[in-house]
């Protein structure tokens, strides 16, 4: 086949293909870092980027698009078992990167037996961010869990000494210590660690569909693994426990291992105060 033709011809198919997603978008754009809820007319199996979508038996799903996606593959197999697929190409976002030049080195590189523990406070929160047993539908958009000022945002990342560190995946809002905390949207307690070395009191929320959110440093939990918190109940305080240099919430979102922008799913600004 000649270039010019094939060139067509794969321009022609993703166009029609386009018109015939398995489900339309009911939330969320296709920006990097965005949470999008989709809903099925149809009962296919779809998988974004090879995860297979969790969807309820009303077709309403989720998908997330990772920090640094330019395009996202769909393929759905129709209901006569014929696999189709379609590539969503993703706005690309500008992330705020900072080099910091000549520090000592025991400030880039932590002690063995604290990256021993950091490795393994990673795990856990790795292993509850991958479950897919929870059928529940997220309501988007979710309300903001803190009122304060936000000090850090998503994506965002240092270069030490020439050495990329991890990206920043949550928003943090600085707030006095003991600021309430509530719960965005109805979820299940998967995770409430106590002392993590980084982000100490850490809790983890399962929302549905692989959605989960995270609360780091917190000065206490009010709420235990395995309780069910509804949409704006209180679940722990604004702390500075683990790494922090002030009292703030680091709020974070996933989709399974994507890491999501929670500034995205809320839909007004940072609140100054919340009155429950
Ligand atoms: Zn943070």
């Amino acid at each position: 086949m000649k270039p010019i033709v094939f060139t067509f011809f794969l321009f022609w198919s993703s166009l029609s293909l386009a018109i015939n997603l398995p489900f339309k978008v009911t939330f969320g754009d296709w920006v990097q870092g965005s949470l999008l809820a989709v809903e099925l007319p149809v009962p296919v199996q779809v998988w974004v980027d090879d995860r297979a979508l969790m969807v309820m038996a009303n077709g309403r799903s989720v998908l997330g698009v990772g920090r640094d996606a330019t395009q996202v593959v769909i393929r759905w197999q129709d209901t006569q078992g014929v696999m189709h697929h379609h590539i969503q190409p993703v706005m690309v976002r500008v992330y705020d990167i900072q080099h910091v030049n000549g520090l000592p080195n025991n400030k880039v590189n932590p002690n063995p037996q604290e990256v021993a523990e950091i490795k393994q406070n990673n795990r856990d929160i790795a292993l509850q961010r991958k479950t897919r047993d929870y059928f529940n539908a997220p309501n988007f958009p979710f309300l903001w869990p803190v009122s304060g000022r936000v000090s850090g945002v998503y994506g965002s990342q240092r270069v030490l000494n020439g050495q990329p560190r991890r990206p920043h995946f949550g928003v943090d809002v600085a707030a006095p210590e003991g600021t309430p905390i509530y719960a965005p949207d109805n979820a299940k307690v998967v995770l409430a660690h106590p002392a993590m070395v980084l982000t100490g009191n850490t809790m983890l929320l399962d929302h549905g569909l692989g959605v989960k959110s995270i609360y780091a440093h917190l000065l206490d939990m009010t709420v235990k693994v395995g309780d069910t918190v509804k949409r704006g109940q209180l679940i722990g305080h604004v702390g500075k426990t683990g790494r922090a240099t002030g009292p703030h919430l680091h709020w974070g979102l996933s989709w399974f291992d994507v890491q999501l922008d929670a500034a995205r799913v809320v839909d007004r600004p940072l609140p100054a105060v919340i009155t429950p």
